[in-house]
């Protein structure tokens, strides 16, 4: 039986130490001793030590939201994976579509980000998903299958099973518009059927799939409810304590 995670990618906001506290601790003071799902924050850079002071004692886990397959060195902006894990976090959202599209990250970039990451002892949260042209084209499948098998090669089975892959349709990030959970639930099992061909089908069960794509208390219940949804990844509404607990009551886990 796969755990429910449902993580929130801040993107670029709540920045600065103290909103990012105030928003981290609103949210363990709601469901920080909650055990049937995970929980994870993912705030910017700046406010990762904020935030993980915020939930330290309580079960919710802090992820970043970048970085860099390096350790240090001349690479001016990045972020190391041992600053992350210093800084206290276990989860790394990588190949978001805003990196994939605006910075332009290859599917190679994300696997070198995801083997390295692995092999740092951070998790790693891969992002997949078609645009709305390549839904309207019939394109989806081979969308997703590029990025599974660009994102995930040279991994092994055990490797593959501590990745968590967030599906997220371009079209439904930050929009207000959501995949039905039909269709939601139809990409998910693509993934697993290709996992379970890649891989086999006890490390294609053991994969946890997100869905991510204007995730809201009133849809979270049906999507989260497929299934092949493992969790959601979720960006505008987990800036507000509120509508992110919402979801994390409205799981249909708690
Ligand atoms: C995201 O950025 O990963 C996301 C799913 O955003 P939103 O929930 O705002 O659509």
């Amino acid at each position: 039986m796969r755990k429910l995670i449902l993580a929130g990618n801040w993107k670029m906001n709540k920045g600065a130490a103290s909103a990012a506290a105030d928003l981290a601790r609103g949210v363990a003071a709601e469901v920080g001793s909650v055990s049937e799902v995970d929980v994870v924050l993912c705030p910017p850079f700046t406010s990762l030590r904020p935030v993980v002071d915020a939930v330290k004692g309580t079960r919710i886990a802090v992820g970043a939201q970048n970085m860099y397959p390096e350790d240090s060195g001349a690479f001016t902006g990045e972020i190391s994976p041992l600053d992350l894990l210093d800084c206290g976090c276990k989860y790394v959202i990588l190949g978001h579509s805003e990196r994939r599209t605006i910075f332009k990250e290859t599917n190679e970039f994300i696997n070198k980000k995801v083997i390295c990451a692995l092999a740092k002892g951070l998790i790693p949260i891969m992002c997949i998903g078609e645009t709305e042209q390549e839904r309207v084209d019939g394109k989806t499948e081979a969308v997703v299958e590029n990025h599974l098998k660009g994102g995930l090669a040279g991994l092994t089975a055990e490797q593959v099973q501590t990745v968590v892959i967030a599906y997220e349709p371009v079209w439904a990030i930050g929009t207000g518009k959501t995949a039905s959970p039909d269709d939601a639930q139809a990409v998910h099992k693509f993934c697993r059927d290709w996992l379970t061909a890649a891989y086999d089908q006890a490390t294609a069960q053991a994969v946890r799939i997100q869905y991510g794509g204007s995730m809201k208390p009133d849809n979270a219940h049906d999507l989260l409810g497929q299934p092949d949804i493992d969790g959601g990844l979720i960006g505008g509404a987990s800036l507000k304590v509120d509508s992110f607990v919402g979801i994390i009551r409205n799981s249909g886990a708690l």
